[in-house]
C-alpha cells in the first residue's frame, strides 16, 4: 500500500484546528455547499467535518504533483494554508479517482480564498456558539444544514442522540436523568466562559423536550431552532421572502372548580375532548390553546413560536394566582422547538407540578402519562 511510503503527517495543534473552524466559520468551504458542520463533545471534529488537503499529503495523494509549482515542502502540506474545512461527501468528491480532475488546485484555493472571504464579510458580530444536538428519534444528526449564514459560529456541540425506545415509566424516567447528564455537560461548558450563545437542534420525543427546556436556564442567550422538513434544513427566523399564514390562536378556559388544571396545546393537530376525557375524566378544570386550521407545517418559525409560548405561560401563570392548582397536566401537539419553549415557560419556583403526556398516533386513547416536571 502507498500508505507505508507516505510522509509521516505533523498532527494540527488545537489552535490551528480552532482557527481552521473559525475562518471557515463552521461550514463547509465546498464552493455552493452551506452545510454546517458539527463539533462533537470532545472538542473534536466527527467526521462530518473533515480536514482535506488541497496539495494531498501522501506522496501519491491528490494533487501532490503540485507542491513544488504551489511552493510546499513535504513538512508544510499540514500548514493550514494548504487546508480546507469541508463535509465529508466534498471531501471525497476533491480526492476521488474519477472526479479530483477536477479540482486542480487553483480551483481549491481560489474556493478557500471565497469562503473565507465570504465568512469575514458577515457584517455582524460572530458569535462563538455551543450547541445542544438532541435527537433521540431516528438516527443521529451529522449535519446541521441552515439556509442562510447565522452570525454565530458552532464552535462545540453536546449531544444526546440515541435513540429513544422504552416508552414505559422507568423508560422516562431514564431519559429524564440522560437530560440532566446533558444539562450538566452544557452548563460545565457554559461556565469556561468561551461562549456568547447557545443553539439547540431537536427532534425527540416531546416530553423529553418539555422536559429539557425546564431545565435551560438563560445563563447564555438560547436560540431554538426548528427543523423544516420539507426542506430539510433548520430555521429560527422568518426568510424575509416568506409571508406567513397569521396563526389565529383562540383559546377558552372551562371551570369545574378543581384543584387539577388540564391545558391542551392544538398546533400540529388536534387534542381532542375525547383525549382528555378517557386519560383524565371531565371533572378537572381545562384551558385550550388551538390555533386555526392546526396542521403539521403549520408553525415552524420562532416569532411564531414566541406567540403561542406566550399565550401558554401568561394564560397559565393567571390561572395558576387566582385557583392555586396542585396540579397541571400538559397535553400538546406541535414542533419540537415549542416543545422546547413550552417547558422553559415552567416557573419551578411559581408553578406546581407538571405532568406530561406522549401523543401515539393511531392508539387508543392517543394519549399516555409520561413523565413529570
Ligand atoms: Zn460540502
Amino acid at each position: 500500500m502507498a500508505k507505508s511510503k507516505s510522509p509521516k503527517r505533523r498532527g494540527l495543534a488545537p489552535a490551528e484546528i480552532y482557527h481552521l473552524w473559525m475562518v471557515s466559520g463552521g461550514i463547509c468551504t465546498f464552493k455552493g455547499c452551506k452545510e454546517r458542520l458539527v463539533a462533537n463533545n470532545t472538542g473534536k471534529l466527527t467526521n462530518a467535518g473533515i480536514i482535506a488537503h488541497i496539495i494531498g499529503h501522501s506522496n501519491n495523494g491528490p494533487r501532490r504533483e503540485f507542491a513544488e509549482e504551489y511552493g510546499y515542502s513535504e513538512e508544510d502540506l499540514e500548514n493550514i494554508t494548504n487546508l480546507m474545512l469541508m463535509c465529508y461527501p466534498h471531501s471525497k468528491l476533491i480526492d476521488d479517482t474519477h472526479t479530483k480532475d477536477s479540482y486542480p488546485p487553483d480551483v481549491l484555493f481560489e474556493m478557500k480564498k471565497e469562503h473565507e472571504a465570504w465568512v469575514r464579510s458577515w457584517t455582524d458580530e460572530k458569535r462563538k456558539s455551543l450547541a445542544i444536538v438532541h435527537k433521540r428519534l431516528g438516527p443521529p444528526l451529522t449535519t446541521l444544514p441552515l439556509t442562510e449564514h447565522s452570525s454565530n459560529i458552532m464552535v462545540e456541540a453536546v449531544e444526546s442522540q440515541s435513540e429513544f425506545r422504552d416508552f414505559s415509566k422507568e423508560g422516562w424516567e431514564k431519559g429524564k436523568e440522560d437530560n440532566s447528564k446533558l444539562y450538566q455537560k452544557f452548563v460545565a461548558k457554559i461556565n469556561k466562559g468561551k461562549y456568547d450563545v447557545a443553539e439547540v437542534y431537536a427532534i425527540s420525543p416531546i416530553p423529553l423536550l418539555i422536559h429539557l427546556g425546564s431545565l435551560l436556564s438563560d445563563t447564555v442567550p438560547l436560540t431554538v431552532y426548528q427543523y423544516d422538513r420539507e426542506n430539510e434544513y433548520w430555521v429560527n427566523k422568518t426568510p424575509t421572502t416568506i409571508e406567513l399564514e397569521e396563526l389565529i390562536p383562540n383559546f377558552s378556559f372551562v371551570d369545574n372548580k378543581s384543584k387539577e388544571l388540564v391545558v391542551t396545546i392544538s398546533i400540529s393537530g388536534i387534542v381532542t375532548e375525547e383525549d382528555v376525557h378517557v386519560i383524565l375524566g371531565k371533572d378537572k378544570d381545562q384551558f385550550n390553546i388551538v390555533i386555526e386550521n392546526p396542521h403539521i407545517k403549520r408553525l415552524l418559525y420562532s416569532e411564531q413560536v414566541q406567540e403561542i409560548q406566550k399565550i401558554f405561560k401568561d394564560k397559565v401563570e393567571a390561572l395558576h394566582l387566582q385557583k392555586r392548582y396542585d396540579l397541571i397536566h400538559l397535553l400538546y401537539t406541535g414542533p419540537a422547538g415549542l416543545a422546547i419553549e413550552l417547558g422553559r415557560s415552567i416557573n419551578k419556583n411559581m408553578w406546581p407540578e407538571v405532568a406530561v403526556y406522549e401523543y401515539k398516533y393511531r392508539e387508543s386513547p392517543s394519549y399516555h402519562y409520561a413523565l413529570t416536571i
